[in-house]
């Protein structure tokens, strides 16, 4: 079989001899139930589109044009061939431009495969909120080219510099100095909207020549020991795509985990017909973990306007400690938008949605804080509605691999984390750019089993203890006052996370966790740990700079 692996809109295609396998096909669980259109929309025009519509995107995307962005921009030199491998370059299919999806496209085309993205929805989503990303996850950001996505991810954090911890009543119990982490864990910790930063990365994946192919859903997968591949639906037509190695990152709700590793665990929800593959509806009830979030976004006027509120969009993050529960509100996107999220055991609320469109009226929050810092009860009464979001808890799946060693999930599809861990997207982050470097080092082709090995088995540990901080996070701050804490000790507990380094535990790790498990004689080729090095520029990012204004003293409230 023959297939093009082109370039949207550009001149430049790849042509590849792929021998079609008779592999029998996994079969889908459910038939695809709600197909999407085939859309024109590209990944970057649209992100352009949406720049000019709501004026509060990235200036960087402003920046290019619609024209420029259907080439890759002058700028987005070729990565250099691939040397050791084989003449022809290897190539790598992602399910999925999420932040996992993402992050193993870019760190694959960087260390020079071919990569293709193919992904569900039209365009980057705009769902979601306040998104965290750590330290050890922005500092594998900022090695991305000249370092001007995460210049950009700085630009729309929120930048003030602090987290505070109150108590129901507004009373400042404990000051996190964020100013200190770049120092520390050599990144900042990077909150932003959602949206904004999954826009910046479709960016990067584009600078880096990765083909992103919008409204296609994958809906079954070959599991073939010699070359895996897929089937993806556009609403009309189905393809067949093959591929060195297919990397899942299809998220929190896999269909793909249940066909490839985990026939026994439900798909929570599913497609409705005749409408957008984003409503959403519950299948089967998720696993709970007995705590729900109520979470809002709302433009900031009215709190910009009203005296006693103005002081929320100084850019830091503060935490309200109730009972048993609690409520983070951070300004966004250069204090133009605030969120809030209140996590909460279940029983204090109605019905919990995944569908981002269900929205309720926001006077049900207003009862449960009823009593609280009036200053925040009066910023809450200008969201209007709200979103109930279910908040499931579960561990990670036992085997990220399928059977036949060429296929592995990753991010939330087979290790989704409780938001009080304020890890999921950096997790999804890391997972993406270790792959990367795993498959560079293991040896071509016949490496990928290798790789995806010794992959899973680095992770699992990681994502258990982040998995695990996030509970105790979520315990410290919901007993403090029961337990008769002192308030120092309301630490923010992940950022014994943010020392880590993704990339460079991969490089020094691979060679033996491949020794320990069933090659105990196996030998990475000589120079090929600083061939792969050299291609992640750890050095040569430009120094951080002053990031936090300087002489600032620190929020009392
Ligand atoms: C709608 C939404 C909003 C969220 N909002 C927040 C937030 O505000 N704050 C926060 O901290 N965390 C939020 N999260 C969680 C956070 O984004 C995740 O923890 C993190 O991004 C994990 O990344 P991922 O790449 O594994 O999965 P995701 O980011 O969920 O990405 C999965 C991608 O796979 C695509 N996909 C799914 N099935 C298929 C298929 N069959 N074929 C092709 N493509 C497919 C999806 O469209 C999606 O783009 C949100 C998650 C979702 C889904």
């Amino acid at each position: 079989m023959k297939f093009n692996i082109s370039l949207r809109g550009s001149s430049k295609k790849r042509t590849k001899e792929v021998k079609e396998e008779k592999a029998p096909p996994l079969p889908l669980a459910t038939p695809p139930d709600s197909p999407t259109k085939a859309s024109t929309f590209s990944w970057s025009s649209s992100t352009v589109a949406a720049a000019e519509q709501e004026s509060t995107y990235p200036s960087l995307l402003s920046t290019f044009s619609k024209a420029s962005l259907s080439e890759p921009p002058a700028s987005a030199a070729a990565p250099p061939p691939f040397s050791f491998h084989s003449d022809q370059k290897l190539s790598a299919i992602v399910v999925g431009a999420g932040f996992a999806g993402l992050s193993a496209a870019i760190g694959l085309a960087r260390q020079g495969w071919s990569v293709t993205i193919v992904e569900r929805s039209g365009g980057p989503s705009k769902h979601g909120d306040c998104l965290t990303i750590g330290a050890n996850a922005a500092k594998i950001i900022r090695r991305w080219g000249g370092g001007e996505v995460f210049d950009e991810m700085w630009q729309i954090s929120a930048q003030g510099g602090a987290w505070l911890m109150k108590d129901e009543k507004g009373e400042t119990l404990r000051t996190e100095d964020l100013r200190d982490f770049p120092a520390l864990y050599g990144a900042p910790v990077l909150q932003g909207h959602r949206g904004q930063f999954l826009g910046l990365l479709g960016l990067e994946a584009r600078l880096n020549l990765v083909n992103i192919r919008l409204s296609m859903e994958v809906v079954r997968y070959i599991d073939s020991k010699k070359s895996p591949g897929l089937v993806v639906f556009d609403g009309k037509h189905e393809e067949t795509l093959f591929a060195d190695v297919i990397v899942v990152a299809d998220g929190f709700n896999s269909k793909s985990r249940e066909l490839i590793v985990d026939s026994s665990r439900p798909t929570f929800l599913r497609p409705q017909p005749s409408t957008s593959t984003l409503d959403t509806s519950f299948t089967s009830p998720p696993p709970t973990s007995n705590y729900s979030v109520h979470r809002g976004l709302v433009r900031s006027e009215a709190i910009r306007a009203n005296p006693r509120t103005a002081y929320l969009l100084d850019g830091c993050s503060r935490t309200w400690l109730g009972d048993d529960c609690h409520l983070t509100m951070t300004p966004l996107d250069k204090g133009r938008q605030i969120s809030f999220n209140f996590i909460h055991s279940d029983f204090r609320g109605g019905p919990a949605t995944l569908d981002w469109r269900q929205r309720r009226p926001i006077s049900e929050v207003l009862e449960l804080i009823e009593g609280w810092d009036d200053t925040l009860v009066e910023a809450i009464k200008t969201f209007g509605t709200y979103l109930h979001w279910a908040k499931t808890e579960e561990d990670a799946a036992e085997r990220w691999t399928s059977a036949g060693g060429k296929i592995i999930l990753i991010g939330d599809a087979v290790h989704p984390l409780p938001p009080s861990s304020f890890q999921g997207g950096s997790q999804a982050i890391e997972d993406g750019a270790s792959l990367a470097v795993c498959l560079a080092l293991s040896g071509g082709r016949e490496g990928v089993p290798r790789a995806l090995r010794a992959f899973e088995s680095m992770r699992k540990p990681r994502v258990a203890e982040a998995l695990e901080a996030g509970k105790q996070q979520r315990s410290l701050w919901h007993t403090w006052r029961s337990t008769g804490r002192l308030a120092s000790h309301l630490d923010l507990l992940i950022a014994k996370f943010y020392h880590y380094d993704a990339e460079l535990q991969t490089l020094a790790m691979f060679e033996r966790t491949v020794q320990r498990g069933d090659e105990p004689s196996w030998a990475m080729a000589e120079g090929r740990k600083s061939e792969v090095l050299a291609k992640l520029q750890v050095d040569k990012h430009p120094p951080l700079g002053e990031l936090f204004e300087q002489g600032k003293p620190r929020p009392r409230r």
